[in-house]
């Protein structure tokens, strides 16, 4: 039985019919499609009855609040969903930001195999059919070392892809200690069960000795595995087999050993004395007969998984039925022919955003936050307590996180408005500007901020200001 009120609340829905009669809908039907516009009304209306439905004490909706619900919907379909953000975390590999921003070089690559036809499996040369693979392998030889190499869609799939072919069925030895988990839905215990290889955990969470490879080996041992553990660090009492150590106990039995680096460098930070990570160049030479990684992380390319090994575990591989489900784009492709070209002609650290930004100077973080500084300085003198202090960035992405690049932060603390509406202001509406909270400031971090970013935070904080 239906209560009073939900039955007023009924009858004051319009029908479909009516609201598109109304003037503005009739307007809106003039530069959009018909049925978009109707099918979103009759399914407004459609909710609107089912919560007065479930309801006993339902509001009675004015016609004008429907229309807004409607037209709500209707932007909300009709404007891209995916935005431009400001980054003032000063995260530069931020996950959940999109991770790396390409170079210039990569952008156009990407943008010209997506424009125009490519040859991208034709061999121009014969006229006949080639490899999507062939665009980058070369390169990626050339810059690692390895034998030969191969592309997936990302260094997760990499992951299941290597030991489904290398180990299914059989055994995989792994230290207890590198069982990491990334980013919640990537556990290399649940890639291998996927995979149908099985996990042999050796060693303690803390410490892994050669002997505790060496037991674990038997004739149903596939593959013996290294996960480089970038985003997470065990301080203190500690042990690892390095990787060479690895490679000569698989020498012995004759076991392929294989690392997933994780982030793949292929830029020595070490010399900046940034960070500990090996290269993929390094962990090639040590002998691994297969390297993975990541193109997004710290090489600063587009999404995807890069193989790079052994030529005969490589072949094995670009045959396997899995890799035509994992195939790379073209899109991506391109723009990754276009970042690895960076590194073979040495200016990777002045093309590529990821690395420019790990590198930044000092003095150059410090101009830059004193030029926003001073744009901010006239248009928020009254509302708002700001200065310059020194702060931390990250670099994020699961990537050497003992590293706190030094940096200088704006500081910004409003007088009038509590701290977090401040950020959500900053954040919701267009432009999208992120920062982070702390100690009832907010920060915004110049290191991951574009100055051609500047004149948009400006005026929405000028915007924000005013209202
Ligand atoms: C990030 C990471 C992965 C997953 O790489 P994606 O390219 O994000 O799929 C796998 N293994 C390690 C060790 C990682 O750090």
């Amino acid at each position: 039985m239906l209560t009073e009120k939900q039955k007023e609340a009924l009858r004051a829905l319009p029908a479909v019919s009516t609201i598109l009669q109304l003037p503005e809908v009739k307007k809106l039907i003039e530069s959009s499609p018909l049925n978009l516009v109707s099918d979103i009304i009759s399914k407004t209306i459609e909710i609107e009855r089912e919560k007065i439905l479930q309801s006993d004490t339902p509001t009675v909706l004015s016609l004008s609040t429907i229309l807004e619900k409607i037209s709500h919907q209707y932007k909300r379909l009709t404007t891209p969903h995916l935005r431009s953000v400001v980054n003032g975390t000063g995260v530069i590999l931020h996950t959940n930001l999109g991770r790396a921003k390409l170079s210039n070089e990569s952008i156009l690559a990407a943008q010209l195999a997506a424009t125009d036809y490519t040859n991208l499996e034709y061999t121009l040369s014969t006229g006949k059919r080639g490899s999507r693979y062939d665009h980058v392998e070369d390169l990626l030889v050339q810059l690692t070392g390895a034998e030969a190499a191969l592309v997936v869609n990302n260094n997760a799939s990499a992951v299941i892809l290597i030991l489904k072919e290398m180990a299914q069925g059989k055994e995989v030895i792994v230290s207890r200690g590198q069982l990491v988990e990334i980013g919640g839905s990537f556990r290399v215990s649940e890639i291998m069960a996927q995979s149908g290889a099985h996990l042999m955990e050796v060693g303690t969470t803390n410490k892994t000795h050669r002997y505790d490879y060496e037991r674990a080996i038997t004739d149903q041992t596939g593959l013996l595995m290294k996960v480089h553990t970038s985003n997470f660090k065990i301080i203190g009492f500690t042990k690892e087999v390095c990787l060479k150590t690895l490679v000569e106990i698989g020498k012995e039995h004759q076991i392929p050993v294989y690392e997933d680096l994780g982030s793949g460098v292929l830029y020595d930070f070490k010399k900046h004395g940034i960070g500990n990570e090996p290269t993929v160049q390094e962990t090639v030479k040590a002998g691994a007969d297969l390297v993975s990684f990541s193109g997004d992380k710290l090489l600063g390319g587009p999404q995807a998984g890069i193989i790079v090994g052994k030529k005969k575990w490589i072949d094995r591989l670009k045959k396997n039925q899995l890799t035509r489900s994992l195939r790379v784009d073209k899109m991506t492709l391109a723009a990754l022919e276009a970042t690895l070209r960076h590194y073979l002609l040495e200016e990777a650290q002045d093309k590529i955003p990821t690395l420019k930004m790990i590198l930044m100077k000092e003095k150059i973080i410090e101009e830059k936050s004193e030029k926003l500084y001073s744009m901010l300085k006239p248009v928020i003198a009254e509302q708002f307590e700001m200065k310059i202090i020194d702060g931390f960035s990250e670099i994020g992405g699961g990537s050497m996180p003992d590293v706190q690049l030094l940096t200088k932060l704006i500081s910004i603390k409003p007088k009038h408005i509590p701290v977090h509406r401040f950020e959500e202001a900053l954040r919701i509406t267009s432009p999208h500007i992120i920062g982070r909270i702390s100690d009832e400031q907010f920060f915004l971090d110049v290191r991951t901020i574009e100055p051609k970013e500047f004149d948009l935070i400006v005026e929405k904080i000028q915007w924000i200001a005013k209202n």
